[in-house]
């Protein structure tokens, strides 16, 4: 682990101002990182996957935005709400299952308690040659050195959104359920606060795999907001990973929807494990939108959410995996009594 500078920071602004550098680096040479719960970013920096010549200690922020509220517009969620505390929340449980549970169903306890919401959103890959710096091709770690995935051990790796230069799937689970319920993100950055449509944080590989996010160096998550609908409430997060526990996903369906009698009224899917980005899939939600959800349905939108699935040798079982999961995700928020 390469020596750093630590700093705390009590708000946003002065936080911010601490981070503030000039130019756009690769995030592995960002001179600058938050330190939240510090539960991924510890350990990426201990690998040397990571560098910082600076870390920003944003735990004090807690008192600002560290709060969860819900009123009729919707769901509020501070960028440094521990994922435990919104997990067990009684509000979120109840009216935003889904948010719950993909929290619930992520990490351990331990780390539940330590790692924050912001945080939670941008981790990094789990991807092993991006982990592990005796591997020297791996083009997010190290900007033209290649892929050593693509024709390698790639079992957990990415069939939608990838790229030729990077197969890494996105690891995260609550990310997935914010596409879903069409949530935004609030930022402080060095050029001020701006909001961000969820699904528009994370970016595909494509050719700068290094960048996994549109913001900013220097720009800090504030706060998430989840707006009401009537699909929240028969909303479910389904995690089908390798053990019961303790495991990240490997093909996961976040689904909301609301019906108008038989019929679906309103859909929304985003599906995680698969994909190189937490992955809304719409062509799944336009067949479903206004027809009942029958088996032959479902298995109609899962088909189309991985007609351009690319495969790599490990991973050609993931589509169909994937597609299972979507249909029976789909099925199990049909019948939810709400
Ligand atoms: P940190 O480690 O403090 O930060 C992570 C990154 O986010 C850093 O780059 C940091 O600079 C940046 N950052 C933090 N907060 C902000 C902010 N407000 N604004 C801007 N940048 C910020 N996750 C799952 O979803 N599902 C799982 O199944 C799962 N399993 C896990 C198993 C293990 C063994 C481990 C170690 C982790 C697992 N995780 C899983 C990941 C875990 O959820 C994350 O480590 C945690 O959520 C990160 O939050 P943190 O507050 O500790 O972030
Ligand atoms: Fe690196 Fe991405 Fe290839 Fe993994 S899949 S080795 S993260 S470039």
């Amino acid at each position: 682990m390469h020596p750093f500078v630590y700093q705390r920071s009590d708000s946003a602004a002065l936080a911010v101002r601490q981070a503030a550098k000039p130019g756009v680096r690769p995030p592995t040479l960002a001179p600058v990182q938050f330190l939240a719960g510090g539960t991924t970013l510890l350990d990426l920096m201990k690998l040397d996957a990571m560098t910082a010549e600076t870390l920003v200690d944003i735990n004090d922020l807690a008192k600002d935005h560290g709060v969860i509220s819900a009123g009729p517009g919707g769901l509020n969620l501070g960028a440094l709400v521990r994922m435990s505390d919104a997990a067990e929340h009684p509000g979120v449980i109840r009216d935003y299952p889904v948010i719950a549970q993909s929290l619930q169903l992520a990490a351990s306890p331990q780390i539940r308690n330590m790692a924050s919401l912001g945080g939670n959103v941008l981790q990094r890959t789990r991807c092993p040659y991006f982990r592990d710096p005796s591997w020297t091709s791996c083009n997010k770690r190290v900007p033209g050195s290649g892929c050593a995935a693509i024709g390698a051990a790639n079992r957990m790796h990415a069939v939608l959104g990838v790229s030729d230069q990077c197969i890494a799937s996105y690891p995260g689970d609550f990310a997935q359920a914010l596409v879903a319920l069409d949530a935004s993100v609030q930022t402080l950055g060095p050029n001020g606060a701006r909001v961000i449509r969820m699904e528009d944080l994370h970016r595909p590989p494509g050719a700068t795999p290094e960048r996994e996010t549109i913001l900013t160096p220097g720009e800090l998550i504030i706060g998430f907001s989840v707006p009401a609908g009537p699909w929240t409430r028969r909303s479910l997060y389904l995690k089908v990973r390798d053990r019961q526990s303790y495991e990240f996903g490997v093909a996961t369906a976040a689904v909301a929807l609301s019906l108008d009698g038989a019929a679906v009224d309103q859909v929304r899917i985003a599906l995680g494990g698969v994909a190189t980005k937490p992955w809304r899939a719409r062509e799944a939600e336009a067949l479903l939108t206004g027809r009942p959800l029958t088996p032959a349905a479902a298995k109609a939108a899962a088909d189309a959410a991985f007609a351009h699935a690319i495969t790599h040798g490990a991973n050609d079982f993931k589509p169909d995996l994937g597609r299972r999961t979507l249909v029976r995700a789909l099925l199990q928020a049909d019948r939810m009594e709400v």
